[in-house]
């Protein structure tokens, strides 16, 4: 049977982990927290004792953790995953991380003798205990099709963008362009409410108007009814991927995005507000009427 390691069970990764146990993987699983793990092992995953007890004797170790901190510890980190990783393992990082990162983990683990392929995601929770997440990868096409095995239960779209480290480029640029958006529709929402505009009728000529894409349609109505039930994607991770693509902007051209870091400082704003809310609470911040306290 294949063997898997499993890294970072937290709302996306559980239900990746549950994806491998579904196709008949053999899978080792490990969570800074252990509970997470409960009904997996339930499941028949091997609970480890480390990420390195998780990566000992996998064909593939597929990480999912929240940023470039705790990648670094579970891949290199004290009893990380490449202290046992086998040679020629394929390393999948599927975190969204920094692309100083991306670059810097790929290095290291290729020179422990790793094979290493970035592949951050899209999609929210609910696609990723259905595999139907979207990956988008960064890898030499060899390596890919390597991989492909191994990618498949999470997913039937591959977005193949290039070297390893260009699947991270791009989902930068993804959530950055939607924290704009987002941070945009609760300042929009915002001043109609406040104006005493008719919110059913402004969300209908929202949906049907040309701003809309399925980002700001979906958060105005939920930022309307004030529904944040479940939170999917949290304040601080926008935050985090806000402010990685900031970074790359600015090692790569001559202005400094200004819109982008508005973007940041709005998510900064909401991560200091509820960092493990949902981040469509931004409109509870910027709907505070001129002239009242915070
Ligand atoms: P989450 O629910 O907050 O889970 C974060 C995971 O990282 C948990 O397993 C957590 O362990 C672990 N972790 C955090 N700090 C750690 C550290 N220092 N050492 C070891 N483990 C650590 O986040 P998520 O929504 O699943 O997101 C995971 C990744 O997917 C992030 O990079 C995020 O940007 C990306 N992503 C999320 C979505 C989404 O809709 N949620 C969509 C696409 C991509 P504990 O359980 O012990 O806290």
């Amino acid at each position: 049977m294949t063997k898997v390691a499993f890294i970072g069970l937290g709302r996306m990764g559980h239900g990746m982990a549950g994806r491998y146990l579904d196709n008949g993987f053999e899978v080792a699983v490990w969570n800074r927290s252990k509970a997470k793990a409960d009904d997996l092992i339930a499941r028949g995953a091997r609970w480890a004792a480390s990420p390195a007890d998780a990566a000992a004797g996998a064909d593939a170790i597929v990480t999912m953790v929240a940023d470039d901190e705790a990648s670094r510890t579970v891949w290199i980190g004290k009893d990380g995953a490449a202290a046992t990783a086998k040679a020629g393992a394929l390393a999948i990082e599927c975190s969204t991380v920094s692309y100083r990162h991306a670059l810097d983990l790929a290095r290291e683990l290729r020179q422990r003798g790793l094979v290493y392929i970035d592949s951050p995601v899209t999609g929210l929770p609910d696609a990723a205990a259905s595999g139907k997440l979207t990956l988008l990868v960064g890898a030499e096409a060899v390596d890919l099709e390597r991989a492909r095995p191994y990618l498949a239960p999470l997913s039937a779209t591959i977005r193949h963008f290039g070297a390893v480290g260009s699947g991270t480029v791009y989902k930068l640029i993804n959530n950055l362009m939607g924290a704009i958006q987002i941070a945009g529709v609760a300042e929009g929402l915002a001043i109609a409410e406040q104006a005493g505009l008719d919110m059913k009728l402004v969300l209908e000529a929202i949906e049907t108007g040309v701003a809309a894409s399925p980002q700001v349609i979906r958060h105005s109505r939920r930022m309307v009814a004030r529904n944040f039930a479940g939170a999917s994607f949290t304040s601080a991770l926008r935050h985090k991927d806000a402010a990685y693509a900031v970074a790359l902007a600015e090692s790569l051209l001559a202005e400094s995005p200004l819109v982008g870091r508005a973007a940041v400082q709005a998510y900064a704003r909401a991560k200091a507000y509820a960092p493990d809310d949902d981040e469509g609470k931004m409109i509870e911040i910027v709907s505070r009427p001129k002239g009242t306290k915070a």
